[in-house]
């Protein structure tokens, strides 16, 4: 089976997802690019998390055709290819409609530094893209577009984009991200939040580049 591997992490992360609650019934969908052989394993469409098997992930090339696979891609195969071939340093992408990520997309409200973890985005700052429809071509450009620099978008009316060198950081940010929109949530609701400027985050970014341990890979989220 090709990316056999890839295959198995997909449908590993797939049931985290859903375990984890950022995805209920089979919203959301996962990738993992192999820029070596210029493929990538997707996950099914409309098939439970608990239900895929790493057999049913399906491997395409980057114009979505399929290489290897009996099932029917993901619908959002466009949202994915497209964020490998314009942001060549990520390799893994998580798609989420998580609540209160979710909940500022509806508003079409950006997640804002409320809380300096926003920096694993890469961004001060997660915008919002304009609202289209599911599987569209027009959603995954105006996804990359509204992205520009940060790793994760707001999707309107819709949900999640986290992009990651890897599987394990696409997912930490899809994680982190919900728990920032959750925060800017519970403190909208009681005051007005503090929200930190762009040189304090500009500070947190450069120390994001040392934290954890010295051979740079942090373990966890
Ligand atoms: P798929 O089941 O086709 O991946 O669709 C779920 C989804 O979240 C669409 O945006
Ligand atoms: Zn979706």
């Amino acid at each position: 089976m090709l990316l056999q591997a890839e295959r198995e992490l997909v449908a590993e992360y797939g049931r985290k997802m859903s375990a984890d609650r950022l995805s209920t019934g089979t919203s959301g969908n996962i990738s993992i690019f192999v820029p070596e052989r210029d493929l990538m394993a997707i996950s099914p469409s409309g098939i439970g998390y608990f239900d895929i098997r790493p057999e049913d992930i399906v491997v395409t090339d980057l114009e979505a055709a399929i290489v290897e696979g009996t099932r029917k891609p993901s619908s959002e195969w466009a949202l994915h290819t497209l964020f490998y071939k314009r942001k060549p340093h990520i390799r893994a992408i998580v798609h989420t409609h998580s609540m209160y990520c979710a909940t500022f997309a509806v508003l079409g409200q950006p997640l804002r530094a409320v809380h300096y973890a926003i920096a694993d985005a890469g961004a001060a700052e997660v915008p919002c893209a304009p609202y289209f429809p599911f599987g569209t071509l027009e959603l995954a450009e105006a996804a990359v577009e509204t992205a520009g620099n940060s790793d994760a978008v707001l999707l309107g009316n819709h949900g999640l984009v986290a992009c990651g060198r890897d599987i394990a950081g696409a997912y930490g940010l899809a994680v982190n991200m919900e728990y920032v929109a959750e925060l800017q949530y519970r403190a909208l609701c009681v005051g007005t939040p503090n929200v930190l400027s762009q040189e304090a985050m500009a500070d947190v970014m450069e120390r994001f580049q040392s934290y954890g341990q010295p051979d740079g890979k942090k373990t966890g989220y």
